[in-house]
């Protein structure tokens, strides 16, 4: 029986609420677990499993499969389409409602993260893995194709922002593949793209959080100037925040968008410095 009509059987309607567009092409789920590079002594984490299919695809591959949905509707269709797999555990909950320690205990050592994320919280769940203490060691998720594009911009591009540097500062990303909107059940509004982020080591930076919250301030407000976004968001007075910008060599009408993730780290170590 096909998967459409495995949830027709089963009584299933889609949810705009929870980003419900599924994927059902065998060679595309194929592909992203190709794109995830994922081997069979993989623990793999997914999050949202929908009707199982990438939940499959990635079982055939990996040693282990851990998959949340939150959607409970979801879960005689999970047991049906997934009762071939015996490595797979399927969590109905929702993941932003576990703690980093509760996930670190559930994958028990080194993870990756593969999933067509629901649209509705893409950014959230990112930071939410890239985060924690003990990150995966490489995220692949499909995204909507502009969010994609914001995850791998570099400085001075139009979509580059808080989003961008987050990961650059942590992570090698790159778009694997686009994806057009017909290819989901039912389409969503806009293509999308899957991108593989690979996490690299430590950054060499005096203090993360300092540098982490910066990156969020500096972006606050997309239109303001740096001096500006940091002395709002520090309530700092607009000369001390010029003296801290012009100090690391740039212009006090530089914008966040103008900087490097090295600019950041620069400006992050003068930050700490001063308090
Ligand atoms: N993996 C399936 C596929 O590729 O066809 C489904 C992908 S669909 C874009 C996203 C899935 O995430 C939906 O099944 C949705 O119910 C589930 N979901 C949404 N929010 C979630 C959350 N906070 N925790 C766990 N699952 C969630």
């Amino acid at each position: 029986m096909d998967i459409l009509s495995t949830l027709k059987k089963h009584g299933f309607s889609f949810s705009k609420k929870y980003g419900q567009n599924f994927i059902t092409d065998t060679n595309l789920l194929d592909a992203i677990a190709d794109d995830a590079s994922v081997t069979s002594e993989d623990t793999v984490l997914e999050i949202g499993a929908g009707a199982g299919t990438l939940t499959g695809a990635l079982a055939k591959k990996a040693k282990r499969v851990i998959a949340f949905e939150i959607d409970r509707s979801l879960e005689s269709v999970l047991d049906e389409t997934l009762a071939p797999y015996d490595n797979v555990e399927v969590i109905m909950d929702d993941v932003t409602k576990w703690t980093d320690e509760e996930i670190d205990d559930l994958v028990g050592g080194e993870y990756k993260v593969v999933a067509n994320l629901p649209y509705y919280i893409t950014t959230p769940l990112l930071f939410m893995f890239l985060e924690r203490k003990r990150r995966p060691t490489s995220i692949t998720v499909m995204v909507q194709k502009e969010v994609a594009e914001r995850i791998c911009a570099t400085e001075k591009k139009g979509d580059y922002g808080a989003l961008s540097v987050s990961v650059a500062l942590r992570a090698d990303a790159q778009i694997t593949r686009v994806v057009k909107r017909d290819m989901f059940t039912p389409p969503p509004n806009v293509d999308s793209a899957v991108v593989r982020i690979d996490m690299l080591g430590g950054i060499a930076v005096k203090d993360e959080k300092t540098l982490f919250t910066l990156v969020k301030k500096a972006f606050a407000m997309k239109r303001k100037t740096l001096v500006n976004n940091l002395s709002a968001g520090y309530g700092m007075s607009k000369a001390d925040a010029e003296e801290i910008i012009t100090s690391i060599g740039l212009k006090p009408t530089a914008r966040a968008e103008e900087l490097s993730k090295e600019q950041f780290i620069t400006l992050a170590d003068a930050l700490f410095e001063r308090k």
